[in-house]
C-alpha cells in the first residue's frame, strides 16, 4: 500500500486525545493494529493537564469494587472495563511510564511529582511506543457507514476505518474542546443520549454573607440537598466559600442533585457544620461553657472548632450579637445558635453550568452499547469510551479511572479480528 492509500485507510480511528483516547489508542496499537488518533486541539489532553489544580487525580486508592459502587448502579457497567484494566494496572501503567504515584489522605491517588504534565507526558510516550499516529487540531466534522467500516471526515480530509472509538468526551468546560460533539456523531448512529447536565459543579446561593467569607475552607462539612422538608443528596467533606456560593469537594459532589432537578431555585442546601458534634452535646457545650467561662465572648466559645469570620456570621444568622457574653446566653439563643451550627439552610439558586463542571452527567445511554466490549448496539464497529457516556462518578480520581479502563477495553475489542 502507498503511504497515500495508507493514510486514506486505518483499521481504528480514535475520535478524541483524552483520557479514554489515549489509553483506547494505545491498547489497539499495541494489538498490532494500525491505529489513527484524531484530536481537535492544538494540544492533546488539555483536561488531564488542568485536572486535580494541575496535579491529575489519576484514581483512588481502592479495587474494582471500590470504583464501581462510587458510580452508583450504573457502576455496574464498568465491571468489564475494570476487568481489562484494574486500579492497580492502571497505577502500574503510569509506574512503568516513570510516574511514581502516591495516595493522599483522601484516597486520592496522584503523581508523586504534583505535575499531571507528567501524566501527560507518559502517555506520549507510550503512544509514540506504541506505533498509533496522533493528528492534531483535526476536529472529526462526520462520521458515516460505508461498506468497509466508516468514513470519518475531519477539518481537513476523509479517512477510511474499518473500526471508530468515539472518545470526544463530555460537554463541560467546554474551552477544553469539549463541546459535545460525540453526542451528536452517536445520535447519527440512532443512539439515544440521556440529558445532559452539569456535574461536580460549584452551586449558587443568594445569601450575600456567603460571598463575604470567600476564601475560607472547612475541612468537615456535612452538607444535605433539601426539596422542601426531603432530603435529595447527603455528602460529608471539604467546603469552600466562594464569591458565587459554594464550592469543595463535598459540594460539587452533591451538585448532580441540583443541576438535574427541574427547578433548581426551589431547593435549599442544609449545612452541618459541625458534624462530628451531636446536636445535644453542642447545646451542652455551650451550656457548660456558659457556667466555667461566662465573660468570653461567644464568638471566642465556638472559634476553636469553625474560623473566626464564621463564627461570627453564625451569630449574626441567630440574632446575637458577636460581643455578648456567654453567661448572658438564655436557652432559645443557645437553640437558635445550635440550629444555624448543625441545620444552616441556604436557598440555592442553580450551578454555575457547564462552564464550571468537571464532568457531564448524562450522555449516550448505556442499554445501546455492550458493556463487554463498548461496542455500539446500533453501529457495529462503533466503539464508545469515556465520558461520552452516562456515566459519572464522584470527586476522587473515580471519572479518570473509568475513563482510563472503558478506553483501554474499547480499544481492546476494537483491535480485534472478525
Ligand atoms: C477542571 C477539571 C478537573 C478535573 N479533575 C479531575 C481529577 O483530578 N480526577 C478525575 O478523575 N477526573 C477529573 N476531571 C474529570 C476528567 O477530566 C474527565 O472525567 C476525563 O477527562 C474524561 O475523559 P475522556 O477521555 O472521556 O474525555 P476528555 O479527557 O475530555 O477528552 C476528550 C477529547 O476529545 C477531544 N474532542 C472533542 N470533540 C472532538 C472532535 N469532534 N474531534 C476530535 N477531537 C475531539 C477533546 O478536545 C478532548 O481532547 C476533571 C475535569 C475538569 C474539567
Amino acid at each position: 500500500m502507498g503511504d497515500a492509500m495508507a493514510d486514506a485507510f486505518w483499521d481504528v480511528v480514535v475520535i478524541g486525545a483524552g483520557a479514554a483516547g489515549f489509553m483506547a489508542a494505545i491498547r489497539a496499537a499495541e494489538a498490532g493494529r494500525r491505529v489513527l488518533l484524531l484530536e481537535k486541539n492544538r494540544k492533546p489532553g488539555v483536561k488531564i493537564l488542568m485536572s486535580g489544580g494541575t496535579r491529575c487525580n489519576i484514581t483512588h486508592a481502592t479495587d474494582n469494587r471500590g470504583i464501581v459502587e462510587a458510580f452508583g448502579p450504573p457502576g455496574r457497567f464498568l465491571h468489564s472495563a475494570l476487568a481489562a484494566l484494574s486500579v492497580d494496572a492502571t497505577i502500574d501503567f503510569f509506574e512503568g511510564e516513570g510516574v511514581a504515584t502516591k495516595v493522599e489522605e483522601t484516597g486520592k491517588v496522584f503523581p508523586v511529582s504534583n505535575k499531571a504534565l507528567d501524566v501527560l507526558e507518559a502517555l506520549l510516550r507510550r503512544l509514540r511506543r506504541s506505533g498509533a499516529t496522533l493528528a492534531l487540531q483535526e476536529p472529526v466534522r462526520d462520521l458515516a457507514a460505508t461498506e468497509a467500516g466508516f468514513a470519518v471526515t475531519t477539518s481537513s480530509r476523509v479517512v477510511g476505518a474499518r473500526r471508530v472509538v468515539l472518545t470526544t468526551g463530555g460537554q463541560s468546560y467546554p474551552g477544553c474542546g469539549t463541546t459535545g460533539d460525540g453526542y451528536a456523531l452517536a445520535s447519527r448512529f440512532g443512539h439515544t443520549v440521556v440529558t445532559l447536565r452539569p456535574a461536580l459543579v460549584p452551586v449558587t446561593v443568594t445569601a450575600p454573607w456567603v460571598g463575604e467569607l470567600r476564601g475560607i475552607t472547612i475541612p468537615d462539612v456535612s452538607v444535605r440537598v433539601m426539596e422542601k422538608d426531603r432530603p435529595l443528596a447527603l455528602r460529608r467533606g471539604s467546603l469552600l466559600f466562594a464569591h458565587f456560593g459554594l464550592s469543595g469537594p463535598v459540594v460539587l459532589d452533591i451538585s448532580r442533585a441540583v443541576s438535574g432537578h427541574a427547578d433548581p431555585s426551589s431547593l435549599e442546601l442544609e449545612l452541618d457544620l459541625l458534624p462530628a458534634v451531636k446536636e445535644l452535646d453542642l447545646d451542652a457545650h455551650l451550656r457548660a461553657e456558659a457556667v466555667a467561662s461566662g465573660k468570653k465572648q461567644l464568638a471566642a466559645i465556638l472559634a476553636p472548632q469553625l474560623p473566626r469570620r464564621l463564627c461570627e456570621t453564625l451569630l449574626s444568622l441567630a440574632g446575637l450579637p458577636p460581643d455578648r457574653k456567654t453567661a448572658a446566653l438564655a436557652r432559645p439563643e443557645r437553640a437558635r445558635l445550635v440550629a444555624c451550627v448543625k441545620q444552616l439552610r441556604l436557598p440555592v439558586t442553580g450551578t454555575l453550568g457547564f462552564a464550571k463542571a468537571e464532568v457531564t452527567a448524562g450522555g449516550v445511554t448505556l442499554d445501546e452499547v455492550d458493556s463487554r466490549t463498548l461496542q455500539s448496539r446500533r453501529a457495529p464497529g462503533l466503539f464508545l469510551a469515556g465520558e461520552v457516556l452516562d456515566l459519572d462518578g464522584p470527586i476522587g480520581g473515580y471519572n479518570f479511572q473509568a475513563a482510563w479502563s472503558t478506553g483501554w477495553l474499547a480499544g481492546a475489542a476494537a483491535a480485534r479480528t472478525g
